[in-house]
């Protein structure tokens, strides 16, 4: 079976939730919205404390060629926009908050286009639908996909790889998707084919995954036969772009580069989706499917959630925590980012929320010995680093050397961490070093 070089199997603990359907959750009474939640520059608020809002209504907008536009999700009024925990930045972020008036009334703009009109739209027009509906990037980067899909004029793109991995362990929602809404996804692909201009697009799917490898392919031969599914081995991190140009194209990025240098794009089953709702519902990014689960929450499940609700209420609409939960991540346990309040929003990035109790957890929580030398790190790191190595440099602050040694391509998938028996932080020391080599660079830069 198609697959990368190197990478890890670690337990997949999909079982907690894979079996539950996507439920609605109920409207929030409250929502906060970041204006960053996405790569590039925070979108520049366009309302006001007291302003009346819809579901839909713009409330902040790209500020930038690399930056997305923010919507409102629920209707209501703004209380404030004030600095609010961030699940995927270490600081407050600026934050739209808007209290619901528990009506749900959508932006009265908003119309909807048959398959048949979405066909006769240009490239063009359909890049500014993207863009104008905020959608990024829903696998966790939030790449703005306006900008994703306008890739330089002398790239030649002859692939787009719709990414249905989903390789971290725990979470299910794009597996959920790919079940339940497979028409959307199919064609959601075909439309950003049309953007790149192509006539054909793949989906690579993990092969644990067979109910949606089987709703998959049955319902591209329905309704658009150049979709063609990929079975990929079920193998961490299959799901990270690079790695799934490689097991499927045979091509590498080049270090420091982007999937367009090899002529591929790749994008996320849910953002497929979303850019099929955006342009047949004229819907903007307001909501997502989140995974809530682990061994940590009561009732794990799949829920269709509007950005912004706060992670409190998910947890509660799940049956609450357990009494000995101790950890909770925003994302999966290899690449997530542990939380120290429950009062973060969903943001378009959520893809999950993972409770543990000690159970399921994937690293060494023992303390770090010496490096036994045995190199397994090397074998097994997907970007044909020198972990070790580079850890090592990164511990004793010996940033050139690091930089040398390709410390900046390192994608902190975590699995070197998860594989060293001698439970070396490796991924935490490589943060450590690009941090440092980022705070240089600005420090050098502001005094130009
Ligand atoms: S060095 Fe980076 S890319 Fe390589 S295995 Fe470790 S975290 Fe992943
Ligand atoms: S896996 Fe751990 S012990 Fe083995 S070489 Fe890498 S850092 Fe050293």
């Amino acid at each position: 079976m198609i697959t990368f070089r190197g990478g890890i199997h670690p337990p997949e603990f999909k079982e907690l939730a894979e079996s539950k359907p996507i439920e609605v959750m109920p409207l929030p009474g409250k929502v906060v919205i970041p204006l960053s939640q996405h790569t590039g520059a925070p979108a520049k608020p366009v309302v006001a404390s007291g302003d009346v809002v819809k579901t839909g209504s713009l409330i902040g907008e790209a500020a930038g060629f690399i930056s997305a536009s923010v919507h409102s999700s629920i209707s209501g009024k703004v209380a404030s926009i004030e600095p609010w925990p961030h699940p995927a930045l270490p600081f407050p972020v600026n934050s739209v908050i808007i209290e619901s008036d528990g009506e749900d009334t959508h932006d009265d703009t908003i119309k909807a286009r048959s398959d048949r009109q979405i066909e006769a739209l240009s490239p063009k027009k359909i890049k500014d639908l993207i863009c104008n509906a905020g959608i990024v990037g829903l696998g966790g980067a939030a790449f703005p996909t306006a900008v994703k899909v306008s890739p330089p004029p002398d790239a030649k793109i002859d692939t787009l790889i719709i990414n249905g991995a989903e390789c971290e362990p725990f979470l299910t929602a794009d597996d959920r998707l790919m079940r339940e809404r497979p028409e959307g996804i199919i064609k959601g692909a075909k439309i950003l084919a049309r953007v790149l201009g192509l006539g054909k697009a793949y989906i690579a799917i993990e092969h644990n995954k067979p109910d949606a490898i089987k709703i998959m392919t049955e319902t591209a031969r329905a309704i658009w036969s150049e979709a063609e599914v990929i079975k990929v081995k079920t193998k961490y991190p299959q799901g990270a772009e690079k790695q799934l140009i490689s097991a499927i194209l045979k091509r590498d990025v080049p270090c420091g580069g982007l999937p367009f240098m090899v002529g591929a794009v790749v994008q996320n089953t849910g953002t497929a989706f979303a850019v099929y709702e955006a342009l047949s519902k004229d819907k903007p990014l307001y909501e997502r499917v989140v995974t809530v689960t682990g061994p940590g929450i009561r009732e794990p499940k799949n829920l269709l959630v509007r950005i912004g609700t706060l992670c409190a209420e998910l947890v509660s609409y799940c049956g609450g925590l357990k009494p000995d939960t101790n950890k909770f991540i925003s994302g999966g346990p290899m690449m997530g980012i542990a939380q120290s309040t429950l009062d973060v929003p969903v943001i378009k990035g959520t893809s999950g929320l993972l409770f543990l109790n000690g159970k399921g957890m994937l690293f060494k929580t023992s303390p770090e010995v010496n490096c036994l030398r045995c190199g397994k790190c090397v074998g097994i790191c997907p970007m044909r680093l020198v972990p070790c190595e580079i850890a090592r440099m990164a511990e004793y602050e010996k940033l050139e050397e690091a930089e040398n040694w390709g410390i900046l391509d390192c994608m902190e998938c975590g699995s070197c961490a998860f594989i060293c028996p001698s439970g070396r932080r490796l991924v935490q020391w490589i943060k450590y070093g690009k941090n440092l080599i980022f705070a240089e660079r600005s420090r050098k830069k502001e005094k130009k």
